[in-house]
């Protein structure tokens, strides 16, 4: 049987997030995953590799992988020729600059002639040169925040989550010089038969990612106030309402992103809604 290959990281903060991806879409691999270097699924057309983050898109791009789930920071750092077909939600960070806390920057000119230490000197170069400055890129494989600390560089380019590990060791961030998360990549050429099982696999992410943000919500409210409560709620185009045991009252039930229940809850209260219940919603195929 055909089996579609997909690379992804063997450990590391983007193994676990993977992992349960393919979970979440249904896609059941051995539990003993750490140790091995590959998995076949038991009930879908996948192999999977575990590969170290940075070789995935040269597997991808060569086709000893078909597809893989890396970040995009690694993609376009790489310049490979592969396809980025989906972003999948997780591993999200910035690749920034940084300097010492109490360093002046009035803006990216005043990098001219100083001394910046990366692991990403590809997307540091290009983001140097859009904005027509001359530095120099002192590449270091790890360890980058601690450079201006020992007098290695006079700023870092490195990739910020939280921004703690900058906050600890002196520095602030000044620019941000990419947006990153986890992606789907493609190699160039797929056979047909691969393609369709691809197709499967993304209908799958998209179904799960769709109802990542979006929850079920209950509530009971006043006949009379239902009007208000529906003109509050933004998602909510066509709630159900249904008949309360209890004359007089109702229950809706909607469909809400998580982002709208936070900024409206305290206004559906106030409109006289109780009993409000908040769900997850596991798939949502639309
Ligand atoms: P490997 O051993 O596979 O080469 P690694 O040490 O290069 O692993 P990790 O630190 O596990 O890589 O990070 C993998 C990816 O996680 C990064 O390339 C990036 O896309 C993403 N990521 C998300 N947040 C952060 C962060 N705060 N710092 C570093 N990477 C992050
Ligand atoms: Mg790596």
């Amino acid at each position: 049987m055909m089996l579609l290959k997909l690379a992804i990281q063997k450990s590391g903060r983007l193994h676990d997030d993977s992992v349960k991806l393919l979970k979440e879409c249904g896609i059941e691999i051995s539990n003993n995953v750490k140790n091995q270097l590959k998995a076949t699924a038991s009930n879908f057309p996948l192999e999977v590799f575990f590969l170290r983050d940075d070789d995935i898109p040269q597997y991808v791009e060569d086709g000893v992988a078909d597809i893989g789930f890396v970040g995009e920071n690694v993609i376009y750092e790489s310049k490979k020729n592969v396809t980025v077909t989906e972003l999948l939600g997780f591993g999200k960070c910035r690749l920034s600059i940084a300097v010492g806390k109490n360093e002046p920057y009035p803006n990216v000119q005043c990098l001219e002639s100083k001394k910046i230490a990366t692991s990403y000197p590809v997307l540091l170069q290009k983001f140097l040169d859009e904005n027509k400055v001359n530095a120099e890129i002192h590449e270091i494989s790890g360890s980058v925040e601690i450079a201006p600390g020992i007098g290695l560089a006079d700023a870092i380019c490195d990739l910020v989550s939280s921004g703690s590990t900058l906050f600890m060791n002196g520095l602030q961030e000044t620019e941000v010089i990419l947006k990153s998360e986890s992606a789907l990549i493609k190699t160039p050429t797929l056979s047909g038969e691969k393609q369709r099982i691809l197709d499967k696999l993304l209908f799958r992410i998209q179904t799960v990612k769709k109802a990542k943000n979006k929850k079920y919500v209950l509530m009971n409210a006043p006949n009379d106030k239902l009007e208000e409560i529906i003109k509050i709620l933004p998602g909510m185009k066509s709630p159900t309402i249904l008949p309360l045991a209890v004359e007089g009252w109702s229950s809706i039930h909607t469909v809400l992103s998580e982002n709208d229940f936070w900024e409206h809850i305290e206004e559906i209260k106030t409109v006289g809604a109780e009993d409000i219940l908040v769900l997850p919603i596991e798939k949502m195929v639309i």
